[in-house]
Order: C-alpha cells, then structure tokens, then sequence
C-alpha cells in the first residue's frame, strides 16, 4: 500500500513538527516564540480579564478552530494570546487571593517542560528506567520528612484527590481482608462492606465523601466528627461517634485527620487521634493536601507531630511547594498495602518479571501512563532547596496573621478564625446591622463585582449556612499592603452595595 500524492504532501508539510533530532531547529524557535508570549502574560497588570462567558462565546471562531485551515505558530499563538493569556486567572497576581493555587518556581518548569518533551511514562521500568529511581528518591524524602518508618513507600499522583481515593481503597480492603479474610479486588463487594465507616471532621474535603461514594459506599459511610472554635477535630466527639457506630451495628474502618483544612487551615491533633485510632486498630490517614509542606517549617512542625504514626498521607506539591499542577503524592506506612491495587498485566508488567531493583511503578498507581511529576520536584529540590521553601511558607503564614491584626478591631469585618496557616475567613459587616441574609447578599455581591471588574479574585465559603469570604495566601511575594489593598476594594464594594440596593 502506497499513499496517495495528495496524502503524501500533507504528510510532509508537517513532518517536522515531531520532537526529534531533525527538527531541533523547529523545537528551539517554538519554544522561544512560546516564551516571547507567556512574557507577555507576565506583564499583564491585571489577574484576569473579568470576561463572561458570552464575552466568550462571541469569540466563538477562536474557540471553535475551522478544521480545515491550518495556522502557523505565530499566527496559532497570536490568536490564544487574545483568547486566552490575555485573559486567564493569573495566580501569581497580588489580586489573586481565592484558591490553593501557588505562584510557581522557574526551576520546576524547567522540569516540567523537560518531562513534557522527553514525554517519560512512568509506568514501567522499560518505559523510565532512571525517571522511576528519581520518582522513588523523591517519594522516599518526603517519607523520611513525614518520618514514616523503613517500609514506608509512595507514588505520585494527580492530586489530593486521588491520594485520598488511594487512602480510602487501601484501608477499606485491607480491613476487609484483616478481619474478614475478603480479597474485594478480586471477588468485589462484600455485604458487610457496606457498615463500614470513615470518621472525618467537618471540616474536611469534600473528596472524602465523593471517594467513599466511588468506592461503593456511599456518602453515608462518612461520619463527620464535630470541631472546636479553633476548627479543629474534637477527640472526645470522635470517640462517641466511633463508639455511637460500632452500637448501631455499623464497623469502624478508618479515621481522616486533616492537615491543614482547605476553607481555615487548621489542623486536627493527629497525635491524640493517632492514639485513637491504635485503640481501636483502625487505619490512620492524614489529609496533609494543604498543611502538609508545612512540616518543613520551623512555625508548623510540632502541628505534624503524628505523622510517623500515620497509615498513609496525602500531600500536594502543587499546592504549597510551589509546583505546577499536577504534583501531588500518596505515601503508605507499608509497601505491602499497594497490592490492594497492584495488577499484572502480560504485556507490560508480567508478575515473572518482578524484580524489586528495577520496578514497575503502575503496581502502585490508578492510572497506567502517567507524567514524570517527581521530576519538578527534583528540580526544586536542588535548586531552590527545603529551607527555602520553609522561609516561603513561614512568610505566607505570617501575612495571613498580619491581615488578621489588622481587621480584627474593623467594624467593618467579622473573622471567624485566628490563621493556623495561610487563609483567612471573614464577612463584610456593616456596624449596627443584623441581617445574615443581607449579609450573604452583600458578600457574594463583592466576590462577584470584584471578579468581574478584574479587580481581585477573592474566594467565599458558607459556615453555619452563612456566607463568608475567603483569603487563600500563598505568595511569599505579597505584602501586607497587596493584601490590605484588597480589603480597601471590598469596603469601597460593600459600601457601593448599599448605594445601589438599599
Ligand atoms: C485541595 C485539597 C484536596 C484535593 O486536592 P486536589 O489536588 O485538588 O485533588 C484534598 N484535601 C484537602 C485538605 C485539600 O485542601
């Protein structure tokens, strides 16, 4: 079979478009044209542009690319500067203070962009080679810093998410197979699965609940345990619930400490709960997502006391280390557990072939082709270091405190919380009123205003069903002033509210 001429033509348009040794010329010009572009996004002075969608959407020949004209790159990077740099969330902005979005360091895009084009798979051996030893050396630092035992071992992830999906699975099959000699993985469900239980405050992420509705279930194996003022787990609610559950017939498997919460950054006491849940012989996971760099710090690491006694632990590197997304680990106690998940396929991991100096990592991963994340760690390690990473950290933080001293004698502003970490949770108030629900309203109002102004991108959460607004700090290059700045827009916004709807 020969292809056609017309086929023949396009095909060698384009044959230099591949990441080989002939088209070296092409990758170098590509990538410094990129970098012209992205330079232009740096210099922005804006986080975003406040388009709506149908600002968008009147756009739509550049969403929608006409499949049968080809753009060159100039022209291709050209017309997503107007769609997209132009326009997108910049998480680097002062202004952005809403979400667990780092700004990122140079160093690990440089792994990144080296793991993107090298395009390791690390899934088997074969397909890695060193890529899986520097993944292994990375995932054993972090056990060493969480100070996890010998046999302790881990995988990277896509995120907190699947690290706790990880969590969640692992504990749920080995106490079926602990106590009631069941392999799920390979015969499935089991009637008596469905009364176990997971124990998490309620304070924790929501992917808690969703994975135990993955795993079949359901919402309703999530007990969520009380918090104390300081948003924190109370023990002696665990108890009575653990307890509570175990008197309704129900079976306590697993607890979920948290951290570093998501909304206040708080952090439930992973040593009492640790002692818990050895009482109890159940599985001890922490949720360190958020708060978990932390334990690089001087300010936060007596709050990780009781890692070294955890089941497992979740960690995300492109939250706070200042990674692009994604860079996140999954860490167990003991190697032995990631069988629960492990499988051995003929014609890319065959069991015959195990061998323990040249792993498979797939045996310990969800997925099968999976990025080369450990490689910006790597890179971030070497270059920028954990002390200075610590000082970021240390630096967020202490923002966080400082905008808390200088709005708590604000009439203007309601706290609900002392910063354990890097957010802070308040509410617009106007002195003399007592309206939650017009409170709700005038909070969402600025959110919204200042998003769509382009002015800042603030977060808002609900707490005892009212609304607040949310302040995620996670640049060390932000002032006290940058931050107060944003205060200024939400009194000049909240005061606006009144002009226009009272
Ligand atoms: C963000 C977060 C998660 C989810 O992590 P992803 O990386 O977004 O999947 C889980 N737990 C906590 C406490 C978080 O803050």
């Amino acid at each position: 079979m020969f292809l056609d001429t017309k086929t023949n033509l396009i095909f060698d348009q384009k044959i230099d478009q591949f990441f080989d040794a002939q088209s070296k010329d092409v990758y170098e010009e590509s990538v410094q044209k990129t970098i012209h572009y992205l330079l232009s996004f740096l210099d922005r002075d804006y986080f975003c542009s406040g388009d709506t969608a149908s600002d968008f959407i009147s756009k739509k020949n550049l969403l929608i690319p006409d499949l049968n004209q080809q753009l060159s790159l100039d022209q291709a990077l050209a017309q997503i500067k107007a769609l997209y740099l132009d326009h997108t969330v910049a998480f680097h902005h002062p202004t952005y203070v809403a979400h667990l979005n780092c700004p990122v360091l140079i160093p690990a895009i440089v792994g990144d962009l080296m793991a993107t084009s090298v395009n390791t798979a690390v899934e088997t051996w074969d397909q890695s080679t060193s890529a899986t030893l520097i993944e292994q050396e990375m995932i054993r630092w972090i056990c060493s810093e969480m100070e996890l035992p010998e046999t302790s071992d881990g995988i990277f992830t896509s995120g907190g998410t699947q690290s706790n999906f990880m969590a969640l699975c692992l504990a749920r099959d080995a106490y079926a197979y602990k106590h009631f000699g069941l392999n799920l993985k390979k015969h499935g469900w089991s009637d008596v699965v469905s009364k176990f239980r997971f124990f998490c405050s309620d304070k924790s992420h929501f992917s808690i609940k969703k994975n135990a509705a993955l795993l079949g279930l359901g919402y309703d194996s999530v007990i969520t345990v009380a918090t104390d003022n300081a948003m924190k787990m109370k023990p002696d609610a665990l108890v009575q619930a653990v307890e509570k559950e175990k008197q309704l017939g129900n079976i306590p498997i697993a607890v979920i400490a948290t951290a570093g919460t998501t909304d206040y950054g708080s952090f439930d006491p992973l040593q009492t709960i640790a002692k818990i849940t050895k009482e109890y012989d159940i599985w001890f996971h922490i949720d360190g997502a958020y708060g978990g760099c932390y334990k690089l710090t001087e300010t936060h690491r007596h709050l990780l006391e009781g890692t070294a006694m955890a089941d497992s632990i979740t960690i995300d590197f492109h939250k706070s280390m200042f990674q692009p997304v994604c860079s996140s680990a999954f860490l167990v106690r003991d190697t032995k557990y990631f069988k629960y998940i492990s499988y051995y396929a003929d014609y890319l991991n065959p069991l015959d072939h195990r061998n323990d100096e040249c792993p498979d990592l797939v045996e310990k991963s969800l997925q099968t082709t999976r990025r080369f994340d450990a490689l910006k760690v790597w890179f971030t390690l070497k270059t920028v270091g954990t002390k200075t990473i610590a000082s970021f950290l240390e630096k967020v933080h202490y923002l966080a405190l400082d905008l808390y001293h200088s709005l708590k004698e604000d009439p203007n502003f309601e706290i609900v919380h002392k910063p354990e970490l890097s957010t802070l949770v308040f509410r617009y108030v106007k002195p003399g009123t007592k309206d939650d629900g017009c409170y709700d309203a005038i909070n969402l109002y600025i959110k919204k205003t200042l998003f769509q102004s382009g002015q800042a991108s603030v977060a808002s959460t609900k707490l005892n069903t009212k609304v607040y607004l949310k302040f995620t700090l996670l640049n060390p290059k932000s002032t006290i002033d940058d931050v107060l700045h944003i205060i200024k827009m939400i009194k000049d916004t909240g005061q606006n509210y009144k002009v226009t709807y009272e």
